[in-house]
């Protein structure tokens, strides 16, 4: 099978589980695995930001951000194709009594305007406006990415406005490695940042949540609320170590085997159009009568996985466990699919 379900589906490499193996580890609810610590430290340095959490998932690092970030009866700002709004089962709503203000932004990334358009008035009819909280690479708006310069637009009029800025960062080096723009800039934009290690990057579990001391302080007992507070965290803090040194900058090559991908379906009879692929996420808009189902049904009979998108689109996103000649393959498939 072919899975490109999603960038999840890895598994560690043999140098990524000897990493694991040979992990020193500690109880990290005593705060007392260096591992953990190790990768806490580098990958805050990383982004400019003093101190960071390892937790289970991206999910609970986002619902840990937006908890930290606001106060129960806020709303925040953010794109309608959101994972915080989408796909956090309303967390938002039920871990911090918060209410969303649903942008529509391009391909998912918003602008300056569109935020000052939706900062509520200081009239107790309205929830407080606290937080705007952007996503990148965005995932529902094919893995499209925004650039440093239209970050520190966004962050410059949060923090003159008295906004907290969060980024849901869970493909952020995708979007890094793509641009060639420098990580550490994204420090000074940002209350709090969120870095999946289970996605492009190939581990096989965690996230990080960055911001500074005193939010990292409050985040902790969030985790700890939440459930999240892990023991020899380690051995898993080490495969992220190892990812970061050893998975980031061939993520490029996962772009470019996904804009290959894509080309494949160009002027297919299945194919209505095509999201532009820009990192490692392609997404099909499908011609009728050709449903998701119908189609990914098709492709499964040949060893090819992908998941619907919505009610007309599918969507493949290539990883570390997909190689050329796998690409191949899936292009040959691809051209012949009929019906
Ligand atoms: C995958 C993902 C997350 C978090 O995912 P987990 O499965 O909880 O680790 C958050 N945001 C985006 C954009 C994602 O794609």
């Amino acid at each position: 099978m072919i899975d490109l379900r999603s960038d999840t589906v890895t598994k560690p490499t043999p140098g990524m589980l000897e990493a694991m193996f040979n992990a020193e580890v500690g109880d990290d609810v005593f705060e007392e695995d260096p591992t953990v610590k190790k990768l806490e430290e580098k990958v805050a340095a990383t982004f400019g930001m003093e101190a960071a959490l390892y937790c289970p998932s991206g999910t609970m690092t986002n619902q840990i951000a937006l908890r930290v970030n606001t106060q129960p009866q806020d709303e925040v700002i953010c794109d309608k194709r959101s994972h915080i709004y989408l796909y956090e089962g309303g967390g938002m709503a039920s871990n911090s009594m918060v209410s969303s203000r649903l942008v529509d932004g391009d391909r998912g990334r918003i602008d300056v305007s569109q935020i000052e358009a939706n900062i509520n008035p200081d009239d107790i009819h309205f929830p407080r406006t606290s937080l705007v909280s952007l996503e990148n690479t965005v995932n529902k708006g094919g893995g499209c990415y925004y650039s440093l310069f239209q970050i520190s637009k966004i962050g410059e009029f949060c923090k003159a406005n008295g906004l907290r800025t969060h980024l849901d960062g869970a493909r952020v080096f995708n979007a890094l490695q793509e641009s060639q723009e420098q990580p550490s800039a994204y420090g000074d934009h940002f209350n709090t940042i969120s870095v999946c290690f289970s996605k492009g990057l190939g581990a096989p579990v965690g996230s990080a949540l960055l911001g500074s001391k005193e939010d990292i302080k409050k985040a902790k007992r969030v985790r700890k609320v939440f459930g999240g507070g892990m023991r020899q965290a380690g051995y898993l803090a080490a495969a992220c170590i190892y990812a970061l040194d050893n998975h980031v900058e061939r993520l490029t090559e996962d772009h470019r085997r996904a804009r290959s991908l894509g080309e494949a379906f160009e002027g297919l009879p299945i194919t209505n159009s095509i999201l532009s692929v820009d990192t490692n996420i392609v997404i099909v808009n499908l011609k009728k009568p050709y449903s998701p189902a119908s189609v990914l049904a098709k492709l499964e009979e040949k060893g090819i996985r992908a998941v619907p998108f919505g009610p007309e689109d599918i969507r493949f996103v290539t990883h570390l466990d997909y190689d050329d000649n796998q690409l191949d393959e899936t292009i040959e498939i691809v051209k012949k699919i009929s019906f």
